[in-house]
Formats: C-alpha cells, sequence, structure tokens
C-alpha cells in the first residue's frame, strides 16, 4: 500500500475508509457466488474478528446499533431497567437501551481521557440498574478493572461499546475480552469496514445464542430448542427478534478488511506521533491524554481550545479550519442535551466536565490513507490559526 497518495479531493475529511483492489476482488468473488447474503462469507468474518480479539464467540450484524441493540436483548433489558452510560458518544450508545425499552442514565465523564468517570457511575447506580455501557471514547479503553469490579458487586452486565477500539489494548489484553459482551462497529470511518456493519463478540453461549435469535426474527431451527418438531422445514419463533443480518457482500469485504488491520493501526499511530510531536509546547491547545493502562487504537484525535486563551471561540476556529479545507468534527454533543433526551427525562441531567469537554473539543483528520502531505497541512492550518489567536494574559 502506498502511504503517500490519498488522492486530491479538496476537503480534507476526519475519517475515511482505505479499500484496495483485494478488497473489491473480495465482493465481486462474492457477487459472482450462489450466496449474496446469508453465506459462508458471515462465519468467516465472525471467526477471523473473534480470532483477532480473542473471544469464543461472534454475531455479525447489519450495522453496529443494530448489534448494540441485540446486546440490550441478550442481557434481558426491558421496560424501566436502567442503564448507565456516557454523555460523550454517539446516540447509539443510549438509543439501543431505549429500543430496549429500558432508561439510559449518563454518568459524567473524566476530566482527562474523556472516558466515563467510574466513580460518577457507581453514584447513579439504584436497584432498577441492569447494565452499563461504557464506551472507549477516541479508541481509548475506559478503567475496565473498575467497571467489572462494580459491575461484579451489583450483578450488572457490561455491554462493552468498542466502536472506536478495535484493536485497542487494557493491561495487556485485547479490547473484546474485557466485558460480558464487546461491540464493534465496520462503518466506513471505523478501523475497518464492511460498508455497514457490525459485530458482538463474547465468551457466554446464552448470550450467543440470545444473538442469534434476535438478529433472525426470533426464529430457530435448533432441533434442542424446539418445542415440537413438524419435519425438516419446521421453525419456531420464540422472542421477538427482527431482520438484522449482515450480507455476505459485505462480510466478504470485512474479512479482506481485516487482514490489514494491524497495518491501518500502526498508521494511525505514525499520525498520532506526528501531531502529537508538533503541538508541543503550545499552552491552551490540549492534546490527548493516555493512560498508562491502556494502548489505544486511535479512532480519533481530538484537541481542545481553552476558551480563555483565545480571542475567537471554538466555532470560529471550527469555522476556520474548514475554509483551509480540514475537514475537523466534532464528538460529541452530550446526549442528554438532544431534544428527543430532554423531553423523555424524568429528571435533569447535568454531567458538568461532559459539557466543559464538549464547548471546547475538536476533532482534527485521523485515517490511515491520510498522506504525510496531508498531516503537515493539518499541523501548519492549526498552527497558523494558534498564532493568529491565541493571547499571553
Ligand atoms: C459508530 C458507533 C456506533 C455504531 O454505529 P453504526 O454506524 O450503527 O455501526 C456505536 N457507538 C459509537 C460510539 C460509535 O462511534
Amino acid at each position: 500500500m502506498n502511504m503517500a497518495q490519498s488522492g486530491g479531493s479538496t476537503m480534507l475529511p476526519y475519517g475515511k475508509q482505505w479499500l484496495d483492489e483485494d478488497d473489491k476482488a473480495a465482493v465481486m468473488q462474492v457477487l459472482n457466488s450462489d450466496f449474496i447474503t446469508q453465506g459462508p462469507a458471515i462465519e468467516r468474518f465472525e471467526q477471523k474478528v473473534a480470532h483477532y480479539v480473542g473471544a469464543r464467540y461472534a454475531v455479525a450484524f447489519c450495522n453496529g446499533t443494530a448489534a448494540l441493540h441485540g446486546a440490550c436483548f441478550a442481557a434481558g433489558i426491558g421496560p424501566g431497567d436502567e442503564v448507565i452510560t456516557t454523555p460523550i458518544t454517539f446516540l447509539a450508545s443510549s438509543n439501543c437501551v431505549l429500543y430496549a425499552g429500558g432508561v439510559p442514565v449518563f454518568a459524567d465523564i473524566k476530566k482527562d481521557t474523556y472516558n466515563i468517570d467510574p466513580t460518577e457511575v457507581e453514584k447513579k447506580i439504584t436497584e432498577r440498574t441492569k447494565a452499563l455501557i461504557p464506551v472507549d471514547f477516541t479508541g481509548q479503553p475506559v478503567e475496565m478493572d473498575r467497571i467489572n469490579e462494580m459491575a461484579h458487586r451489583h450483578g450488572l452486565v457490561v455491554i462493552h461499546d468498542a466502536a472506536h477500539s478495535l484493536g485497542a489494548e487494557y493491561k495487556g489484553k485485547k479490547v473484546g475480552t474485557l466485558a460480558d459482551m464487546t461491540m464493534f462497529s465496520f462503518h466506513p470511518v471505523k478501523h475497518i469496514t464492511s460498508g455497514e456493519g457490525g459485530m458482538i463478540v463474547t465468551d457466554n453461549e446464552h448470550y450467543y445464542q440470545q444473538l442469534l435469535l434476535f438478529r433472525n426474527h426470533g426464529m430457530t431451527k435448533e432441533p434442542a430448542l424446539l418445542e415440537k418438531n413438524d419435519g425438516p422445514w419446521y421453525y419456531e419463533m420464540t422472542a421477538l427478534g427482527y431482520n438484522y443480518r449482515m450480507t455476505d457482500l459485505q462480510a466478504a469485504l470485512g474479512c479482506s478488511q481485516m487482514g490489514k488491520i494491524d497495518q491501518f493501526i500502526n498508521r494511525r499511530r505514525e499520525i498520532v506521533a506526528f501531531y502529537n510531536e508538533a503541538f508541543q509546547n503550545m499552552p491552551g491547545l490540549i492534546t490527548p491524554f493516555q493512560h498508562a493502562d491502556g494502548q489505544s487504537s486511535w479512532h480519533l484525535y481530538v484537541v481542545r481550545w481553552e476558551q480563555e486563551r483565545f480571542t475567537v471561540d471554538r466555532k470560529q476556529l471550527f469555522e476556520e479550519l474548514r475554509e483551509n479545507h480540514i475537514g475537523v468534527q466534532v464528538h460529541y454533543i452530550p446526549v442528554y442535551t438532544q431534544p428527543y433526551y430532554r423531553a423523555i427525562a424524568t429528571s435533569e441531567v447535568i454531567c458538568p466536565e461532559a459539557e466543559n469537554y464538549y464547548q471546547t473539543a475538536i476533532s482534527l483528520p485521523l485515517f490511515p490513507l491520510m498522506s504525510n502531505d496531508d498531516i503537515v497541512k493539518v499541523v501548519s492550518v492549526v498552527k497558523s490559526l494558534y498564532r493568529k489567536y491565541y493571547f499571553d494574559r
């Protein structure tokens, strides 16, 4: 693969897929076969991901959000059950709880890592709490020892939202082995892509069976699970499931992409090292803090602009970055501030750290296909805005 070429599009996006001829050939092979869905590529992809992270079982879904919905079903989340998650995440991390009839509860983030704060989680646990959905924000693993210890003490299921952290490690263990169930997303901005796609990995056979059921209308042909058996055509629907299946086209692409995962992550780490080096000694510009227990796989590179150090606000900086063709983004708007969430909230939610974070954060472009010229350009635009607006009081 050629690291120097990224094509000459005008706006440098914050994230983007990297597809090569092998990926395209893998999809073509499925198109020329007998099965374009529910064929052999699904299981191959599931086994590849399970093997890579070191989990026993994997169930592929049509997207990561559907996979999270499946995990909530498998965990037995139902009406009235509370599930604690972070406000600094994509909507899917808490929408999945609502799909299952549960109540999302938001615990504030840590000032340094921007991940959910285990101390804040503990404060939010009630007798109705059923599960925790920690999110490895930007690719940096959450403090899973503290999360798991708490979950164990209170009898809670841990659903790890690892949409940002495929390939990351926590205390020497790969993400995917640290919780009851772990979700990965294969949206094109994530580490590998299958177009749309998601997966749950788990070591628990009961969860595995529930996930298979949920993905396919709640129907089964497993002889051991049937009440009766009318014949070879016979199936039973034992739960209300959905059609959340992945196609073979997606799975074949995912398989091919998995062959390059380490290369993708290494390139992300290279870019991050370059950014970190370039943004040293720039007071007021906060680069990502990394906890010693984790090894991030770097989905996002977030810089924060300390408001009181600049003569313009974050919005202005964001707009000027965009004017210079740097396709920056803001990850994320605190979920509970969304109109829908405010309308259904039973009491006022305030997470001060999350709100402070949101006021100052900007995600810079980070994806393996970025060329060295792209990286130099991002750095030079950031530095020129810094010089233009920073003031030393
Ligand atoms: C991408 C993502 C998901 C799942 O998204 P899909 O687009 O449905 O695959 C879930 N949680 C987080 C934090 C994400 O970034």
